[in-house]
């Protein structure tokens, strides 16, 4: 088995102060894939250190430059995206036909963050002063498990677009392709100390990342309980804080829309990565005169995906990414069971076929109330609920009745309708229709789902501040 007993700090491979290590596990076989060091918290202090000690040069650099470093990154990454999907595979559950496309298919998106460097240079005069644009310093990520190559970029290339310099720490059962990350920043010569990768646990490590003095950002991704905590603990130091945290989107499916289609593409967005997507809705809004029909085509569409190995080509629908959050699922639909809840199909039993491994089969509950604890709380699995409604109004009211505000969905007659709709949900993104994902748009929480936004132009206005320069 693979040891990764090293650290990238300060542009080097080095021994780790931390002596633990974390066995990462496939979810899928339960078997063992690689054991990787834990960094201790005077891991995180040298980590901090080279990134502050970098930061003075690379927040120099021009945005030509930046942009070049970033561009030879994307091209590093993309020679080795087969390897980045069997690592992301195997040690969080994602099939591996789903994985090149869902889990990698980001690294094109890294490039994009060479065009936006430029924004840095935007400055604009006001009467007598010139108002500029600076990096925000040293920047701590930490990252979860569901997406991780994705987490990864949506911090890091906004953060060297900018001129920040970093330190990363991603989930601990997930921290192969930020490994492989750190072998593409040495190949390309990224100057020392601009990015810095800690593998180990966060319990261990969070604090003093959060609160090291010579932090000035944190941008975290996880949570909510985490995140609430993380932005308690840099409140002393005033450092800035950015917060992409949990969702328990709504779609609306109205009483014209397409609904064959609406469903199943519902239950597609639930299903696929077994129901570990932040934005996924994963309640569905149905009017009553066309609940029955929807619950039919909801359980086909369900039952119709494949459940398997997740070397297969044809599995659709894998494992969780690890034993506990199968624990941690099969609570939520006890609990929808115990409040009165109807199995449309899936439930506590393991798929047939598969009496090891985190699997859960794709669950769909019926006859769910908005105030249910599976309509209320995250699950952060393969779970549906559909849920009735009578008028529009009303289904925009549950829609927003929710501590969350991560993302949404419509599905209406046409476009100009479902738009009306999506101006009236508090979350932070809407698909109409079935819209595609746009790795170009902003992507970030209203409420309890967080605080800033990763992605697109706005992805790396987090990353700097605004001087006025008086002349
Ligand atoms: P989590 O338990 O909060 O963990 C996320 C990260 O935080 C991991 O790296 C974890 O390290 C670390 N961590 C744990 N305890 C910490 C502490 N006390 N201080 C600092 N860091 C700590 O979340 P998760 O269960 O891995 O991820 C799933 C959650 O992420 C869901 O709620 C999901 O909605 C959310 N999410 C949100 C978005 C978005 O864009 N809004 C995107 C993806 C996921 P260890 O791995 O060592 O525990």
């Amino acid at each position: 088995m693979k040891r990764y007993e090293k650290l990238f700090i300060n542009g080097q491979w080095v021994a780790a102060e931390g002596t633990g290590w974390t066995t990462l596990i496939n979810p899928a076989t339960e078997a063992p894939v690689a054991e990787v060091i834990n960094a201790s918290q005077a891991d995180v202090d040298k980590a901090v250190k080279a990134a502050r000690a970098a930061f003075s040069s690379w927040s120099q650099t021009s945005s030509a430059e930046r942009a070049e470093y970033i561009r030879k990154l994307q091209k590093a990454l993309e020679a080795r995206k087969e390897e980045l999907a069997i690592a992301i595979s195997q040690t969080m559950g994602c099939p591996i036909k789903w994985a090149r496309i869902i889990q990698v298919n980001c690294v094109a998106a890294f490039a994009k963050f060479a065009d936006r460097a430029a924004e840095m240079d935007v400055e604009k005069q006001v009467n007598n002063s010139l108002v500029v644009r600076e990096p925000v310093g040293v920047c701590a990520f930490i990252t979860p498990w569901n997406y991780p190559l994705y987490q990864l970029i949506g911090k890091v290339a906004p953060a060297l677009a900018a001129g920040c310099t970093m330190v990363l720490k991603p989930a601990s059962i997930t921290p192969l392709q930020d490994l492989i990350f750190a072998e593409c920043v040495e190949e390309i010569g990224l100057p020392a100390g601009v990015f810095n990768l800690l593998t180990g646990k966060g319990g261990e490590l969070g604090d003093a990342l959060v609160t090291h003095p010579e932090v000035d950002m944190v941008s975290f991704t996880g949570s909510t309980g985490t995140g609430a905590r993380i932005q308690r603990l840099a409140a002393d130091s005033i450092k800035r804080v950015c917060l992409e945290l949990g969702g328990k989107s709504p779609l609306i499916i109205t009483e014209d829309a397409p609904l064959a289609e609406a469903v199943r593409s519902g239950v597609r967005d639930v299903m696929i990565n077994s129901g570990q997507t932040c934005i996924c809705q994963t309640r569905m809004l149905v009017p009553r005169s066309r609940y029955e029909e929807a619950v039919v085509l909801a359980k086909q569409y369900a039952e119709e995906m494949p459940v398997g190995a997740i070397d297969d080509e044809n599995t659709d629908i894998g494992p969780l990414s690890s034993l506990a959050q199968r624990e941690t699922v099969l609570k939520y639909i006890r609990a929808g069971l115990e409040e009165g809840a109807k199995l449309v199909t899936g439930g506590v039993e393991r798929p047939e076929g598969f009496d090891k491994g985190a699997y859960v089969r794709p669950t769909i509950f019926r006859d769910v109330h908005n105030k249910m604890t599976i309509a209320q709380e995250e699950i952060f699995g393969p779970v549906i609920a559909m849920i009735p409604y009578d008028t529009i109004e009303e289904a925009i009211e549950i829609a927003n009745d929710s501590k969350y505000g991560l993302s949404s969905g419509v599905w209406a007659a046409n476009k100009e309708e479902g738009l009306k709709i999506a101006r009236r949900i508090r979350a932070g993104q809407c698909y109409v229709n079935g819209g595609d994902f746009n790795y170009d748009a902003p992507l970030g929480g209203y409420k309890q789902s967080g605080n800033g936004r990763e992605w697109g132009d706005f992805g790396i206005h987090e990353f700097y501040e605004i001087k006025s320069i008086q002349l």
